[in-house]
């Protein structure tokens, strides 16, 4: 069984939960607020397999400043029982539709930059295409080594740059059908990649009209094993290893 390294478990039905656990070894279980945080705790109680992370989704609306120093003080406070910061980030999409200024958002992911220095945590980004090299100058200007870009979508510039810096991505169930997924499969370093389904975001093709789940993660292997020539046993092994490595389980 494979370590599904993003997923929002507590956007699931609570009766939901014991099934999407058994198809997975473990799962890292991200929080989009404060609310969102506290049901990411009480899980993780719950559950031996779910770690939690904790953070605030981009893309949203800001938290006022009473709201982001109730969320940053309560990730203080259970900082003893979580496994990374996030999901955090650079609101790209909101941005396709909304007229906003990026800055104050920028200003937020340097915050928990910072706060994930200090708790000495890994840090899971939302930060794709030109947001991609906002998150590495940030990341780089604080010196963060554990970086992981959930869902990463980006620039040969950028992907050169992340793979220099050693931080991971996470392969999505759309490499089945995504070209542009596939893509970078190729080009970055297995030793650098985990998988994950960010359900219960829906996809498409094969995965049509099914409710999002860790067993998903299966076929994304196999695409992973054939896109680099090993076998998929080999791919599994390696990208669970990886995980581990990297969120110390
Ligand atoms: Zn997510």
């Amino acid at each position: 069984m494979l370590i599904d390294a993003h997923i929002h478990l507590d956007q699931y039905q609570e009766e939901e939960v014991p099934l999407l656990l058994d198809e997975a070894q473990t799962v890292i279980a991200v929080s989009m607020d404060l609310q969102s945080c506290e049901k990411t705790l009480k899980l993780s109680r719950a559950y031996a397999k779910v770690k939690a992370a904790y953070g605030f989704h981009p893309e949203q609306s800001l938290p006022n400043d009473r709201e982001k120093e109730a969320l940053f003080d309560w990730i203080r406070q259970h900082a003893s029982e979580m496994i990374a910061v996030g999901e955090v980030g650079l609101p790209y999409y909101r941005k396709q539709t909304h007229i906003l200024d990026e800055r104050p958002f920028i200003a937020l992911l340097e915050q928990f930059i910072l706060l994930a220095q200090e708790l000495h945590k890994p840090i899971v980004l939302h930060a794709v295409y030109e947001d991609a090299l906002i998150a590495c100058d940030l990341l780089e200007k604080h010196g963060i080594k554990k970086a992981h870009f959930h869902w990463f979508k980006g620039s040969e510039e950028a992907i050169v740059r992340m793979i220099h810096n050693g931080y991971y991505i996470s392969i999505t169930p759309d490499c089945v059908y995504e070209a542009e997924i596939q893509d970078l499969i190729t080009k970055y370093p297995l030793e650098l990649m985990m998988v994950e389904t960010d359900g219960p975001w829906p996809f498409e093709g094969p995965f049509d009209k099914a409710r999002t789940s860790p067993s998903m993660m299966a076929k994304s292997i196999e695409v992973i094993a054939t896109l680099k020539g090993i076998t998929t046993q080999e791919a599994a092994n390696t990208v669970t290893r990886n995980t581990k490595l990297f969120y110390d389980l």
